[in-house]
């Protein structure tokens, strides 16, 4: 079985390491793996150069996670981190101080740049570098091309943390910062008047991503950011129109639980696009595949507690299932990953 997923950070690493567990379990290979081949299509918008190293949260998130070294308490980033190197490059004045590079996670940064400056792909680096960790999945970035994701703010004359990409426009009178400097220093307080991709035009989706939509038996979107995570890996060429027409049935999971985006800051991006915060109406926006809206979805995930919002998602020829969403132990995203291979089944022709 060939299952493709796509998905952002942390919460796309909670759900494919639910989605691992899983399929250990029902198609176990006999040696602690499984016989089914998942490939990750990873959100890069988050990535940037800082401090001369190239840095990509989200691909680094479930690397951690599926290799048993994240921090599960504080969330993110590596299990017995340091921030001595942080600390030093404070002194320096270099970076940003409110983005700390973890002593351990700049091993992996600077053994990325290390590749990407040999004339490695950022496909290619990651093969390199996930393969220390015997994850299980292939991660595949979006795209080998960087495409970040930028946030454009009205100028309030504020002088801004720094970052490198800051433009400010008085034409228009607005700010204009790369994703992080607006999620975690400004932690996404300042409303989003738009989110821009930049490099988009030139890009292209990495070698193998199309392909893995295309001939997999099943494609899973993950319960991540919708706008800043799934809404990125979406515009890049081909990949949307991969979704619709794989003979793959696609399958969604809310990352909205009750109204609320469970954990994190997402209500910030979504009233950016003006798509409410609720399970239904991401559902919507990501779209019925059967319907004229260009949309993608063949079945969509929701919680027990949304199930009155059920009937409005199938009338837009979406497939409902009702079943708990809460990932807050791996058997809880076990049991969530079964219920989304289950919701793909009725159009499953193995
Ligand atoms: P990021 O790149 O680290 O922000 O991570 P993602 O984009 O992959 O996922 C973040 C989103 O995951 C959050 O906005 C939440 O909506 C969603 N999320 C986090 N925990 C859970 C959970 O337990 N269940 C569900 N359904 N969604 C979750
Ligand atoms: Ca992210």
């Amino acid at each position: 079985m060939k299952i493709t997923v796509l998905a952002g950070g942390v919460g796309g690493a909670k759900f494919l390491r639910g989605l691992r567990q899983h399929l250990r379990e029902t198609l176990p290979d006999g040696r602690g793996g499984t016989t089914a081949v998942v490939t990750v299509v990873v959100n890069t918008g988050d990535d940037l150069w800082l401090t001369g190293l190239r840095v990509c949260p989200d691909l680094d998130s479930i690397m951690y996670t599926l290799g048993g070294a994240n921090d599960e308490v504080r969330g993110w980033g590596r299990l017995g981190e340091s921030e001595r190197v942080s600390a030093e490059l404070t002194a320096y004045g270099v970076g940003w101080p409110w983005f700390t590079l973890g002593d351990l996670d700049l091993g992996t940064h600077i053994t990325r740049s290390h590749l990407l400056r040999q004339g490695l792909t950022l496909s290619e680096a990651t093969a390199e570098i996930t393969a220390r960790w015997n994850l299980g999945v292939t991660l595949l970035p979006m795209s080998d091309q960087p495409v970040e994701t930028h946030v454009v703010v009205a100028d309030d004359g504020a002088a801004g943390a720094g970052g490198s990409d800051t433009r400010t426009d008085t034409r228009t009178g607005t700010r204009t910062m790369h994703f992080e400097e607006w999620w975690v220093h400004y932690r996404a307080s300042l409303p989003a008047l738009r989110f821009e991709q930049h490099g988009l035009e030139s890009a292209t989706a990495a070698p193998g991503v199309v392909q893995a939509i295309l001939d997999a038996d099943v494609v899973l979107v993950a319960p991540s950011n919708p706008v800043v995570s799934i809404g990125t890996i979406l515009p890049v060429p081909g990949i949307l129109e991969a979704l619709q027409t794989t003979a793959a049935p696609v399958v969604g999971v809310s990352p909205i639980i009750s109204g609320s985006p469970v954990r994190g800051m997402a209500k910030a991006c979504l009233d950016a696009i003006g798509v409410p915060v609720a399970a239904d109406a991401v559902g919507l926006h990501y779209g019925s595949r059967s319907g004229a809206g260009g949309g993608f979805l063949d079945a969509w995930l929701i919680d027990e507690s949304d199930a009155a919002l059920a009937s409005g998602i199938e009338a837009a020829g979406i497939r409902v299932s009702v079943v708990p969403l809460w990932m807050s132990t791996v058997e809880l995203a076990t049991a969530l990953a079964a219920d989304a291979l289950a919701a793909a089944r009725p159009a499953l022709a193995v």
